[in-house]
């Protein structure tokens, strides 16, 4: 990855222009950036394809309607209170956090195991590629950072994305 100084905010933000023609007319968009959100060492169009491609899950796992919630926030953990879900690590530190949220069907117990593994669809032949997670677990790796999901079948999902804020050089 090319990586800059990065405001995740206002990587967010672009992500949203792109994205505004294609929000489905029923699903309510909830933006909830941190006013002091902290930067992170990352590659502005990598972390743009990551936050597409959650952005559009959330749409297609809400087919009636719903509500996309977007949230940033700084986060710091210590004492190995959280590990990550998807790796088992620790998340000691201080992260810089987007969290994807969904009002929509949710994910099976059954299937949480696979959703990052390339090819992995449950949207049908010639539907889904199976791609977009695996791909943006790929790119969160490489920036030192941690992908992992909450869910509550037939309530919703929340995907989030830690990446470890940038040191303050003084
Ligand atoms: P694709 O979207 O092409 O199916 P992904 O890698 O993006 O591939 O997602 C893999 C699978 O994970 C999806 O097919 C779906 O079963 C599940 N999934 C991902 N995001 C969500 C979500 N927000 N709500 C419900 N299921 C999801
Ligand atoms: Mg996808």
């Amino acid at each position: 990855p090319e990586c800059r100084p990065l405001d995740l905010n206002q990587a967010i933000e672009h992500s949203l222009e792109l994205l505004r023609h294609t929000i489905p007319q029923k699903v309510g968009l909830n933006l909830a950036l941190s006013a002091n959100l902290r930067p992170v060492e990352a590659d502005r169009s990598q972390i743009g394809q990551v936050i597409l491609s959650l952005a559009n899950n959330a749409f297609q796992a809400m087919p009636k309607g719903g509500e996309l919630k977007i949230e940033t926030q700084n986060i710091s953990h210590d004492n190995n209170s959280r590990a990550c879900p998807t790796c088992g690590l620790n998340l000691n530190g201080d992260w810089v956090v987007l969290k994807v949220h969904d009002t929509g069907r949710g994910i099976a117990q059954k299937d949480l195991p696979r959703i990052f593994d390339p090819f992995f669809t449950t949207k049908g032949l010639g539907k889904g590629s199976g791609l977009g997670l695996s791909m943006s677990l790929g790119i969160v790796r490489n920036h030192g950072g941690h992908l992992f999901c909450e869910t509550n079948l037939g309530k919703g999902s929340c995907f989030m994305v830690y990446l470890p804020a940038r040191e303050l050089v003084s």
